[in-house]
């Protein structure tokens, strides 16, 4: 039983018109919210033994759902010649990069640590690491010791994690058998496929025993596929990734119409990215589109009439050159749109709150202003729309108890009239008091107590030689 008491607001949904925010105590049992209340109140039984969260000031909201991030370039930030240079410029250096440090599985671990602390302290509950970067010597062990050693820092931090099974460039038939083997190993009771049927077709049932949606009984590991877009994979490898998607129940993703993605999909195929993906399956409810700078009228319609989410990244967006997504034309049309950082190749902070402030910022110059507390369920609940994860970013009842306490009583909130739409206007860079994760305090006063953040980093530090 967790106590979190004397908060000034809590903002338990975003859905519909905006946040509610009541003032008082949360409780937190078995790692999920069993509700609101003053006092011992709601369903403690007089044995419980109550941990209590001071939230004396602080505006209580869901845990921040980052729905687009690649966990890897943690490791390389700020490279030289990778900020304001064209697509074809920066997709070499970022590879000379990788090459030079080399990626593998202790890579993999490292850099996910040190962004998933990094998230957490932050505010970020849930993040979604689209892995894109698999060497092309890797065999499918090697494959599935990367996502395992992902997997292995997300849980140790007990971070909520979606490993997203990249492609870029990929061998489409090597990439199908990794990504099955990375479901068997991340989530056992997936089962396995027939051994010799490397991806013919789509097999009856949707992988025994396991859970909804690739995800792990616990809910704090799920899995997705998700090739990087029509301007890197070819029709084969949406096909194979697609069929292994079916397969074993799990969501897709893609990333779609951002400046090169609309120029070689025309230049390619002489059609545009909607087109393409509608043509290959994947325009479809089960698969997010992150980015959507450039959509149509006409493309923002047919996305929302298909049924698929989206994910914003201005924070990588912006400083690629890619223009801004219309987010308030495809929220208007009915599509549901999460947030997401994308990575440290383009976007150095895994901060969402920041990018949310971001959004917010640049909002009117592609249409209508969109107001805090839509951007702040953007990165909450939109976000886990796209995920297939209803239980998260809200606090009713029955959610899972991720969730941030946000100090508002410092000199940078003082004035402001509405503390929850001051999270995202005041005090940028804004980090939460306390995190918690499925009923499991990760962040308390400021601090991370589930690792050690210098050790992260020297560990980091030491493998890059940084
Ligand atoms: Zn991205």
């Amino acid at each position: 039983m967790l106590r979190i008491t004397g908060a000034d607001a809590i903002v338990i949904d975003t859905a519909g018109t905006g946040a509610t925010g009541s003032a008082g105590d949360l409780h937190v049992r078995d790692g999920l919210v069993a509700g609101e209340g003053g006092g011992a109140g709601t369903g403690d039984s007089p044995d419980d033994s109550v941990e209590v969260l001071d939230a004396t000031g602080c505006v209580i909201t869901p845990g921040l759902v980052n729905a687009h991030h690649h966990l890897l370039q943690t490791a390389f930030r700020t490279l030289p010649g990778t900020r304001g240079v064209p697509m074809a410029e920066w997709l070499p250096t970022m590879a000379a990069a990788y090459g030079a440090v080399g990626v593998d599985a202790g890579l993999c671990f490292d850099a996910a640590s040190a962004g998933l602390a990094e998230s957490l302290l932050n505010g970020v509950t849930t993040v979604a690491d689209h892995h894109l970067t698999w060497p092309a010597d890797a065999s499918t062990d090697d494959t599935v010791a990367m996502a395992t050693a992902t997997a292995t820092a997300a849980r140790g931090l007990g971070a909520r994690l979606v490993f997203v099974r990249g492609t870029a460039r990929d061998d489409p038939e090597r990439a199908a058998l990794s990504a099955e083997a990375i479901a068997g190993a991340l989530l056992p009771g997936a089962g396995s496929p027939t051994p010799g049927d490397t991806g013919g077709g789509v097999r009856g049932g949707a992988g025994g025993g396991l859970g909804r949606g690739g995800i792990a009984d616990d809910g704090m590991l799920q899995l997705a596929v998700g090739p990087a877009g029509v301007h890197s994979d070819s029709p084969e490898t949406f096909r194979l990734l697609g069929e292994v998607a079916a397969r074993f129940g799990l969501r897709r993703r893609t990333q779609s119409n951002e400046q090169v993605d609309v120029a070689i999909a025309l230049e390619r195929y002489g059609r545009r990215p909607l087109e393409l993906l509608e043509e290959w399956g994947w325009l479809a409810p089960d698969v997010t589109l992150a980015h959507l700078c450039d959509v149509t009228a006409d493309e923002i319609a047919r996305i929302a009439a298909s049924g698929a989410t989206a994910t914003h990244a201005p924070g990588c967006d912006l400083p690629m050159g890619w223009g801004i997504a219309p987010v308030a034309a495809l929220m208007a049309a009915g599509v549901a749109v999460g947030l997401g950082t994308s990575g440290g190749g383009s976007n150095d902070a895994s901060h969402l709150l920041a990018d949310a402030r971001l959004a917010m910022q640049v909002a009117p110059l592609v249409g209508p202003p969109i107001n805090a507390r839509t951007v702040l369920g953007m990165a909450t609940a939109g976000s886990a729309a796209g995920l297939g994860r209803p239980e998260l970013g809200h606090l009713r009842p029955g959610a899972a108890a991720d969730l941030c306490v946000w100090d508002v009583s410092g000199v940078a909130d003082a004035g402001v009239a509405d503390p929850i739409a001051g999270l995202l206007w005041a005090s940028p860079g804004r980090r939460p008091r306390h995190v918690v994760v499925g009923g499991r305090v990760v962040v308390r006063d400021g601090q991370l107590v589930t690792g050690d953040e210098r050790g992260i980093v020297q560990r980091l530090r030491a493998r890059v030689g940084r």
